[in-house]
């Protein structure tokens, strides 16, 4: 069976992760998202909140599997047999920091490949911490994410009123 890992933050998750995802449930058997608790990124939801999100915006693809993680990312693939990292490219900024990871965690466990999925053009720009920003200044982002982080982000910012 081919696995892949999908790491990320996904504070919250966009309809650019979603495009991604929906590509590469059409290679691999298995897809697990692996949401981590990234300490130099402050979050704004919970990791349970964002794992929660992604199964909620993946209903309609029925291979992906989400789970939290920590530690080293070459440590978890091994345990999940994985064969594949996978890694999302939005511009020429993402592909330096993308380039270098992936040749630390090639060094790390040589039998898992990082593969690098082109975001659609429609987005581009999105990004988590944009999305965030737009949404708790009101903001629409209704096309940028799914109806349910819409609405999750819509609760957020009126909590923080
Ligand atoms: P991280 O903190 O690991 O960068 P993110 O949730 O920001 O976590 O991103 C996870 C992965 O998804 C990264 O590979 C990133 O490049 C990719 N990604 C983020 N936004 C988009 C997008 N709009 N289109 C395609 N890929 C994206």
């Amino acid at each position: 069976m081919r696995v892949a890992v999908y790491p990320g933050s996904f504070d919250p998750v966009t309809n650019g992760h979603i495009d991604i995802l929906e590509k590469i449930s059409r290679i691999f058997d298995k897809i697990i998202v692996a949401v981590v608790h990234n300490v130099s990124k402050q979050a704004l939801f919970t990791l349970d909140e964002r794992v929660e999100l992604i199964r909620e915006s993946t209903k309609h693809l029925d291979n992906i599997e989400v789970e939290c993680f920590s530690g080293l990312l070459a440590n978890y693939l091994h345990s999940k047999d994985a064969c594949a990292i996978i890694r999302g490219l939005r511009t020429v900024a993402d592909f330096e920091y993308e380039m270098h990871m992936g040749m630390i965690n090639k060094r790390l466990i040589p039998e898992v490949d990082t593969i690098f999925i082109m975001a659609d053009s429609r987005n581009i720009f999105v990004s988590s911490s944009i999305i965030k920003e737009a949404a708790l200044l009101g903001g629409d982002v209704s096309e940028l994410v799914p109806e349910i982080v819409k609405l999750k982000l819509e609760a957020k910012r009126r909590e923080m009123e």
